[in-house]
């Protein structure tokens, strides 16, 4: 047998393995009571990227902390420059095959809750409803001072009019939708308040640095803890915030599964893994789902 023969059957087996997992991944989801925690990875076939993922494409940009965010108003021009250009793709990005499949899912009743890390709110575009944003959606703007919420569309409009020339140097810079500019643009960036109390406006979404609101917290552990099976779907678990949902239900005695493409930290708790493109197993898995009638 030669080395092309032996890695043909080499992937063959890979296939297979990868093949029964999806089966039993199916199996178990076909037994209902499934809450789902989605991550960076559900949506990175949206084109939104992962900073974490396998692309391994890295954070060249410090994360915002809600202090600096608050305090510091170089920071914050700054902030919101590159925010209001990276919005045309978080904006403008769309639900994927794994978003769809996901949805598909709790039409069939098969799930009981969903829990996201991610702010792009593509499971609602997807169809899906009830979800839990942990982290929050960068479609809303907040107002620290009133407790406002308004459309993000709605302060976009707004800074264009008060930006005229920013967006079109900007695009041109960044063909890759990866913003960054020079100091001095950002600089002379103009930042808007509130328009009915004249506040600090925040994208409703949650920095580094500020901590999950309580509700969403005892909300999503309600969640987990009456579920039958915890499924992962595109989260490393690198963040506590994430990965305490995982420990909890291994704790419990709640069966663990899972999809990520690489390798995760939930890995000693979870007893199923498909490392797998999400877009590509989960409408597999809908299939399955779809052909057995699910345990209520
Ligand atoms: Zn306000």
């Amino acid at each position: 047998m030669d080395g092309v023969e032996l890695e043909r059957q080499d992937q063959v087996a890979r296939g297979q393995v990868a093949q029964d997992r999806v089966a039993e991944l199916a199996g178990w989801i076909a037994d209902g009571g499934v809450v789902v925690l989605s991550g960076a990875g559900l949506s990175t076939e949206s084109g939104i990227p992962d900073y974490r993922g396998p692309s391994g494409i890295a954070r060249r940009v410090t994360p915002m902390t809600y202090q600096a965010f608050t305090r510091d108003p170089v920071a914050r021009r700054r902030y919101w420059a590159r925010s209001h250009l990276g919005w045309r793709t978080i904006g403008d990005a769309r639900p994927n095959a794994g978003h769809r499949a996901v949805a598909r899912l709790q039409e069939l009743s098969a799930l009981d809750g969903i829990i996201t890390q991610n702010v792009d709110g593509l499971h609602q575009a997807g169809g899906a409803a009830d979800v839990v944003e942990l982290h929050g959606n960068l479609a809303r703007i907040a107002c620290l001072d009133c407790g406002s919420l308004s459309p993000r569309a709605e302060l976009a409009d707004r800074l264009n009019a008060a930006n005229p020339g920013f967006a079109a140097t900007a695009s041109a810079i960044n063909p890759d939708g990866d913003v960054e500019l020079d100091d001095r643009e950002l600089d002379g960036f103009v930042v808007l308040d509130c328009a009915s109390c004249g506040g600090m406006l925040k994208p409703d979404v949650v920095y580094f640095g500020e901590t999950v609101p309580p509700d969403r917290v005892s909300r999503s552990f309600e969640l987990v803890c009456a579920a039958r099976t915890l499924l992962v779907l595109g989260s490393s678990l690198t963040v506590m915030s994430g990965r305490r949902f995982v420990l909890r239900a291994a704790k419990e005695g709640i069966r663990v599964a899972i999809v990520n493409q690489g390798v995760t930290r939930g890995e000693p708790y979870a007893s199923l893994i498909v490392d797998a493109p999400l877009g590509m197993v989960l409408p597999e898995v809908v299939e399955r789902v779809e052909g057995v009638a699910v345990s209520t």
